[in-house]
């Protein structure tokens, strides 16, 4: 292991430690893989570890489904952890365990002020026009004098004078006057911890030594760090990423078509490679290059060149990029993954050998699914109106004449094929595309598709003739 003596407070020398800690309240969203995937290859590159924790403390919001869809998530893009992950509501006790040596030391302290005074002083600062800040009496109090029988909570003693720096390696030098900061609770009447406790011990205790998260938590850190500064403990590394946003600049959501990380594997068809390249160039860049694959990303992830202003998702620029993988991929792999999308039980072997020619340009594979439909299709084929519309009774007598040569080759080659049908538009003086069309609407029942030499061989022989059989028209009076 190599380690790192970035900007910030991590022990210096430490391995670098990383984690990706979603809380399981819906499916693993782009922003949320983006940064799963950021801190991956922080530990790749370094030569660290990556970890998982599922931040499941709040009770009512997180499901099983959430967390199997976040796995699953991760999984299909090769993120998973080096470790078995944590669970974060298993650790409670932990957790108060932590907050009660707090109060030990007397870095925190049990308030009793009850929700009711304290909206009655929110609304009295209100009132006064000036920011509320939990002043709680019970921070110097003699614990003595506690009121028996009374609901407390825990509350850290956040600093009150000076400022607190974070060196963030996104954001650069970030301070707060430590005015700004509240006693906010560690633990609830209840005896249960905050998420704020819970992460901050959680990270402690797994090592972290860079948490690498979005920038909405930036906030959140200079408080983390009050409870970390309490126990003591060495402070991590911090990088917060700004957040991904739609193509009208604002936050991403729904309404910009912000999915789960599921529906683009499968309601968008795109290929894992492709995710993983999209999102390692939102936010993050090497020169202008655009398509980097997972070694060289290993090599090259840094967070230096992580962009403090927000990335926009662009989902043409995803089917592009998925385009360059599906022309990289294995044959046989996509003729799996298209196979699944098509009707039937298509043949694998047959949809891997015509995938050369299915995907050149296909940008995703409902596209690769429906350019190879042809191949599987039954007599008498469904022809599209525009393929009808080649069909003339002119049309007809060609593709008769066609049949009539093709049924005498026995060569089924590429090359056979090409020089018979060259060789007869000569005869009849015509350009070879006045063959072809007919051809391939009566072998396609479509107008595009792949080379027509390619599709009478993807065919063969018996199933190509019959397709055209199928379309002939009686044969032209020269012929008769
Ligand atoms: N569970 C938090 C979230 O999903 C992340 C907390 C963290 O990274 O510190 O937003």
């Amino acid at each position: 292991m190599t380690s790192v003596s970035a900007t910030g407070t991590a022990a210096a020398g430490a391995p670098v430690v990383t984690r990706f800690a979603p809380s399981p309240t819906g499916y693993l969203h782009i922003g949320g893989a983006r940064t799963a995937l950021f801190n991956w290859l922080f530990a790749r590159h370094h030569g660290g570890k990556y970890l998982l924790r599922i931040e499941d403390t709040d009770r009512a919001r997180s499901t099983e489904p959430a967390i199997a869809a976040i796995f699953d998530g991760l999984s299909w893009l090769g993120l998973e952890g080096d470790e078995e992950p944590v669970f974060q509501f298993a650790r409670s006790d932990r957790h108060a365990e932590v907050a009660q040596a707090l109060l030990d030391s007397g870095k925190a302290y049990r308030c009793y002020l009850s929700n009711e005074e304290l909206a009655a002083r929110r609304q009295k600062a209100q009132e006064e026009r000036r920011p509320f800040r939990i002043d709680s009496e019970w921070r110097d109090a003699d614990p003595a004098d506690a009121p028996a029988g009374t609901a407390s909570v825990v509350r850290i003693k956040a600093p009150r004078e000076g400022e607190t720096v974070i060196e963030d390696l996104v954001q650069g030098r970030v301070t707060v006057r430590n005015e700004e900061l509240d006693d906010f609770v560690i633990l609830r009447s209840d005896g249960t911890p905050t998420y704020m406790l819970a992460v901050v011990v959680d990270d402690h205790d797994m090592g972290v030594t860079h948490v690498i998260r979005g920038d909405d938590h930036l906030n959140n850190a200079f408080r983390q760090l009050t409870i970390l500064d309490g126990m003591g403990w060495d402070r991590p590394v911090y990088g917060h990423v700004p957040l991904i946003h739609g193509a009208d600049g604002a936050k991403l959501s729904k309404r910009h078509g912000a999915l789960g990380v599921d529906s683009y594997r499968d309601e968008l068809g795109i290929l894992p490679e492709a995710l993983f390249n999209y999102l390692l160039r939102l936010g993050w860049g090497h020169g202008d290059d655009e398509i980097i694959a997972r070694e060289q990303a290993v090599e090259w992830f840094d967070m230096a060149h992580v962009g403090k202003s927000p990335s926009r998702f662009d989902l043409a620029k995803l089917q592009n990029l998925n385009g360059h993988y599906l022309r990289e991929a294995d044959d046989a792999r996509l003729a799996a993954l298209a196979a699944a999308r098509m009707p039937g039980e298509p043949d694998l072997a047959l949809l891997a050998r015509a995938m050369p020619v299915i995907k050149v340009r296909a940008r995703d594979l409902d596209e690769i699914a429906d350019g190879a439909a042809f191949l599987f299709a039954t007599r008498p084929l469904d022809l599209t109106e525009k393929a009808q519309g080649l069909l003339t009774e002119e049309a007809r007598q060609r593709l008769a004449g066609i049949h009539d040569r093709l049924s005498g080759e026995s060569d089924w080659t590429l090359e056979t094929l090409e020089a018979s049908l060259k060789a007869m538009a000569e005869e009849l003086g015509l350009g070879l595309g006045k063959l072809a069309q007919p051809l391939r609407a009566a072998l396609t029942g479509q107008t595009t598709s792949p080379g027509i030499f390619d599709v009478l061989v993807l065919l063969g022989r018996d199933e190509s003739l019959a397709r055209i059989a199928a379309q002939a028209g009686a044969p032209a009076q020269s012929q008769v």
